[in-house]
């Protein structure tokens, strides 16, 4: 049966890896590792976690996270046991992510299990940071690469090399939910392979490296994990990389306990949990007008993977988990505290996440002496920028609005007759 196999959630049968996204639509499938000790290999970066990740090679390009116990902000929070997975470029303690968020942790998996499943075009739609990381990642080894990325978001794609011909940005006149679309259409296109999100595989046992990671350094998993969310993907993640890591045995047979928090303006995870349903009702998902409240549009996912079996609600229920809606304020205070604890800029997503850590503190709602695991999911930009200058990327297509209704109009996802797909197959 090779390294792996793939079980789906609702009928739990195996199903063989052809890049396979789904079985049941429902549901989500999770890689079934045979190895079920976790054995650290001498390769760099993420491949040490090679026994851990659904494909057969590597490729030499992989930054791992940095799990190291805090001073600074554990002394700022009274806590004993606060460990931090810093997903950025702080080169003084060890962490090289270029592209400054643990996005770069999903892209080489995802790009390599594609490789080893036929040489297709990738096709990557995001609102800035997952673009990014397989940006910098393609460009790293020589892939092709197709970016759709909302116009407003342009701002956060560049890399640290120079940018390659085989990269082509294709930016549409909309939000993330119309990139996900016209990302969809192009990746039906033979030749064209889209990633998947959550459904991928790839994508979440490459995110769970921030769990398998922290507890090798730790030696025990966590008691709670915290991180700021959108999707909720990397939540997923780590409570599949925690049901691994129990089944090894050597850290402990505790759950940790999820700590997801998203920005209050824009919170249909939170809406949905606090309202105990474990499906996203219409009125959880607050107004598109609302994003431009938020503390940062990145966390604000409308479709997120949260009533799909083994999705988030399922991973909340699981670890006993909570979800915290952060206000602004709460965000730019927990931003400041961390940066001047721990002498390191971050993200303002990560803010959020620093946010429900201390408000989980004033409520007293975690024990001092408790084993924490927070995880930066960005930073250190502007010491980045010390070392490197950015080099943007720019749109090789701009799609306009109307173009897009047009065709999402088109039901035939092969239909090339369309004027905007043959300008988009001219470019690429
Ligand atoms: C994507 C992203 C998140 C949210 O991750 P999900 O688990 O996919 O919701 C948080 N922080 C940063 C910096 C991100 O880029
Ligand atoms: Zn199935």
């Amino acid at each position: 049966m090779g390294r792996y196999q793939l079980r789906c959630l609702e009928c739990n049968h195996i199903v063989k890896d052809h890049y396979t996204l789904s079985c049941h639509d429902n549901a989500l499938l999770r890689t079934e590792y045979v190895k079920h000790t976790l054995t650290l290999k001498n390769l760099p970066g993420i491949w040490q976690f090679h026994d851990w990740l659904p494909v057969s090679g590597s490729m030499g390009s992989g930054d791992a996270p940095v799990t190291y116990q805090s001073k600074g902000l554990a002394r700022e929070l009274g806590l004993h046991n606060l460990h931090i997975s810093f997903n950025g470029y702080l080169p003084e303690r060890g962490a090289f992510i270029k592209t400054c968020s643990f996005k770069e942790l999903e892209s080489p998996a995802t790009l390599q299990r594609s490789i080893e499943h036929g040489n297709k075009t990738f096709v990557v739609s995001s609102a800035g940071n997952t673009a990014r990381a397989f940006a910098q990642t393609a460009s790293e080894v020589g892939l092709p690469l197709v970016i759709v990325i909302p116009v407003p978001c342009m701002n956060r794609l560049w890399i640290t090399n120079e940018v390659p011909d085989n990269i082509k940005v294709i930016a549409v006149d909309g939000d993330y939910y119309d990139a996900i679309m016209l990302g969809n259409r192009i990746g039906a296109i033979n030749g064209f392979r889209n990633e998947g999100g959550a459904k991928n595989v790839a994508r979440r046992d490459g995110m769970g490296i921030v769990m398998l990671d922290a507890a090798v350094r730790m030696k025990t998993l966590p008691k709670h994990y915290f991180q700021a969310i959108g999707s909720g993907t990397g939540g997923i993640a780590a409570w599949e990389a925690s049901i691994r890591l129990i089944q090894d045995g050597r850290f402990g047979d505790q759950m940790p306990h999820l700590h997801l928090a998203q920005s209050a303006p824009f919170a249909p995870i939170f809406n949905a949990w606090s309202g105990n349903r474990n499906i996203l009702a219409p009125e959880d998902v607050p107004d598109k007008s609302q994003i431009k409240e938020t503390y940062t549009d990145i966390l604000s996912n409308r479709n997120p993977p949260y009533s799909i079996k083994g999705g988030v609600a399922d991973a909340l229920s699981k670890t006993d988990g909570q979800v915290y809606a952060i206000e602004n304020d709460e965000a730019r205070d927990a931003k400041q505290r961390f940066e001047s604890a721990e002498g390191v800029d971050i993200l303002r997503p990560a803010a959020i996440a620093v946010a429900a850590l201390c408000r989980a503190v004033d409520t007293g709602s975690i024990d001092p002496n408790d084993m924490i695991l927070l995880n930066i999911t960005g930073g250190g930009l502007a010491r980045l920028k010390e070392d490197y200058s950015p080099n943007h990327l720019g749109a090789d297509l701009v799609v306009g609005a109307n173009d897009l209704d047009d065709l999402n109009d088109l039901n035939d996802s092969n239909t090339l007759t369309n004027g905007i797909l043959d300008e988009i197959m001219e470019i690429l």
